[in-house]
């Protein structure tokens, strides 16, 4: 059985420049178990550059450096890491406690590395505190102890994972001297329970507490006391050489709590976070919402419409009409009824017209001559009375049925119009029926300002001249418009002789309208997706700052054993955390507001994927945006971290 620690010609060199300073040269020394070492030397001598080699948080320049037979050469960053945790409890000069934490989660730390559940931590964090004389400070922040109690603090953390080595580096620099002598005595007490203790210090009469000095001036050793083994104990230790339990990960559940615990540190930041967080994700929800229901409510109003219908105009394309076009007839009409699929065809002959009824005058929008079959083509059902029917078209009578605007213009208080006479351009004209209402259409106008008698009345007695200003096709079975539209175009070009006609149809309309509003619908969307990529560089922002700000306490952790892995985690959880609850509270406030909006008369259409896509978004941006700051964490050298101001 060789040496515990076995340094042999190792050499450490610092970059100056372009030249190397050579903190340590040739250090041959054998540490066994049980021994009480104080390496002893003036400032500078590379007493920490020493330790740090000591307790694999550096690695030697030059020369081996064997820790139980094995060298630490040979041994990647995870395998260093789970030495450090099991091997070796560091005491440092400025104590190196986490200033959030309690005394008790300080000491506990470490063990969370090594896989030791929450209640065994705590009970041995509470039992080292009390051994130290600290059982009624537990739940004291270090901001609340004094130095020694810190350094007693610490001096119990180094000792949580029953490192058979505790290396402690001017532990008594801070302190006056009473502090200085308990933790002194300490460190003595826990040499006879058979530790290995490696005592640094500038100071003679400190070292002097140990059973071997060892001096070292510029890097060498100036002088070696000698060993001081005390067989029976160190037999005891030696017997039974831990063998490095393996790096286990860290528990989800336990780095959930460790990056809450970081978060609730600082509340007020985090909350700032999460608010960047919480906009962008309640924009894309509100934003999608209010695109998607306006979307809905136009291609309803268009659908309201009739999307199977056709409607057959005078006039080439393109070509702008001047005055009427009397291209198209009635025949026309005629002829298209005979084609298949076709559910109805009306003919339309308008034009505007006051109506009388005694001495009241209306001006409405439109007098529509048009056939029976309109109420069935368009639709639209009568309200009160009845519709005029094919003997009134073939007699040219002198019947009208009223939209429900003009009803209640020529007819106010209630009274009931048919069976009253209207004047229209002189012509006593019959109400035989009112239109039931159908309020604004797409565009805003209102459909009720019209009145309707037959065709052959309107032709002859109304607006003169045997054309009509439209036709109106319903069609049977709209999966075949297409076909449909191309007989009815070749029925016209035949019958007419040329294409002095145009066909339209509402499925057209509705596929652009439909384009504009996804075209909104996509700008308020990536209006909302900037702004919830500027919470995510917030996030990132948070978390650089969060990491420069945490370096010391970063080195810390990998001092007490924590894997690169397990950094990298915490700081990527801390990250997903914020953007996943300010995803969840974006969503709410989202939510909340869709439902304000609507309540407010607003339409909107909520669907749930726009809120899973914004909350998707959030989580990947926390993934992503904390991945970079989480790496540069896990990659912070532990030593310079660890020096960190
Ligand atoms: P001590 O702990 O004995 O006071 P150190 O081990 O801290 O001395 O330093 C030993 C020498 O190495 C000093 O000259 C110091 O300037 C140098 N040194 C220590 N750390 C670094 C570093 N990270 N980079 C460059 N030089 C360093
Ligand atoms: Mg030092």
């Amino acid at each position: 059985m060789g040496a515990l620690l076995s340094l042999q010609q190792l050499g450490k060199d610092y970059p100056d420049g372009d030249d190397t300073v050579s903190a340590l040269a040739g250090i041959t020394l054998d540490i066994a178990e049980g021994e009480f070492v104080a390496l002893l030397g003036p400032s500078g001598c590379g007493k920490s550059t020493l330790m740090n080699i000591l307790g694999c948080l550096d690695r030697p320049s030059h020369g081996r450096y064997l820790v139980n037979g094995r060298d630490v050469a040979t041994l990647d960053g995870d395998a260093l890491a789970t030495l450090r945790r099991d091997s070796f409890g560091f005491v440092f000069q400025r104590y190196n406690l986490l200033a959030t934490a309690s005394a008790e989660d300080n000491v506990a730390l470490p063990a969370i590395y090594a896989g030791v559940g929450r209640r065994q931590r705590r009970q041995k964090a509470r039992a080292l505190l009390t051994r130290l004389g600290l059982g009624a400070r537990l739940t004291h922040k270090p901001g609340q102890l004094s130095g020694g109690q810190q350094q007693r603090v610490s001096i119990a953390r180094a000792l949580v994972n029953d490192a058979p080595v505790i290396l402690a580096d001017e532990p008594t620099g801070a302190l006056d001297s009473h502090s200085g002598e308990q933790v002194l005595a300490l460190l003595q007490q826990l040499h006879r329970e058979g530790r290995t203790i490696v005592l640094i210090t500038h100071d003679l009469d400190i070292a002097r507490h140990a059973g071997r000095i060892v001096r070292l001036r510029d890097g060498r050793i100036e002088s070696d006391s000698g060993a001081v083994l005390r067989p029976t104990l160190a037999a005891t230790v030696a017997a039974t050489p831990a063998p490095l339990r393996p790096a286990g990960a860290v528990p989800w559940l336990e780095t959930l709590h460790m990056a809450l615990g970081s978060l609730r540190a600082k509340l007020f930041r985090t909350a700032l976070t999460l608010l960047g967080v919480i906009i962008g994700v309640a924009a894309v929800v509100t934003m999608l919402a209010i695109g998607d229901g306006s979307k809905a409510d136009v291609l309803q109003r268009i659908s309201a419409m009739g999307t199977n219908l056709l409607l057959v105009r005078p006039g080439a394309a393109g070509i702008r009409p001047t005055g009427e076009i009397a291209t198209l007839t009635a025949d026309d009409a005629h002829a298209m009824q005979g084609l298949p699929n076709i559910d109805g065809v009306v003919p339309m002959r308008s034009g505007s017209a006051t109506l009388r009824v005694g001495n009241r005058d209306y001006q409405t929008q439109q007098v529509q001559g048009v056939w029976p079959s309109y109420g069935r083509v368009k639709d639209w059902t009568v309200g009160r009375g009845a519709f005029f029917g094919d003997a009134e078209e073939r007699a040219q009578a002198a019947v009208i049925v009223l939209g429900q605007t003009v009803a209640d213009s020529l007819f106010p208080g209630g009274q009931d119009p048919v069976g009253r006479y209207v004047m229209v351009s002189s012509i006593p004209f019959e109400v035989v029926g009112v239109m039931s209402s159908k309020g604004a259409n797409t565009f805003g106008q209102d459909q009720d300002d019209v009145a309707f008698v037959p065709l052959s009345t309107a032709q002859s007695r109304l607006f003169g001249g045997q054309y009509v200003n439209s036709i109106t096709v319903k069609i049977a079975d709209i999966g075949v418009s297409g076909a449909t539209e191309t007989m009815l175009q070749q029925l016209l070009r035949a019958r007419h002789g040329s294409e002095d006609f145009q066909l339209r149809n509402t499925a057209s309309l509705v596929e652009m309208i439909t384009s504009t509003q996804n075209t909104l619908t996509l700008l308020l969307g990536s209006v909302a997706a900037v702004s919830l990529l500027v919470g995510g560089i917030g996030v990132m922002n948070i978390m650089l700052v969060s990491v420069t700000e945490r370096t010391r306490e970063i080195g810390l952790r990998m001092a007490t054993g924590a894997r690169m892995q397990a950094i990298l985690l915490q700081f990527n959880v801390e990250a997903v955390l914020v953007c996943g609850l300010g995803g969840v509270i974006g969503i709410v406030l989202g939510l909340a507001l869709v439902w304000g909006l609507r309540l407010g008369g607003v339409s909107v259409a909520f669907s749930w994927l726009p809120p899973l896509l914004a909350f998707g978004c959030a989580f990947a941006t926390g993934c992503v945006f904390g991945y970079l700051p989480a790496r540069k964490a896990a990659q912070l050298d532990p030593v310079l971290a660890l020096a960190a101001e």
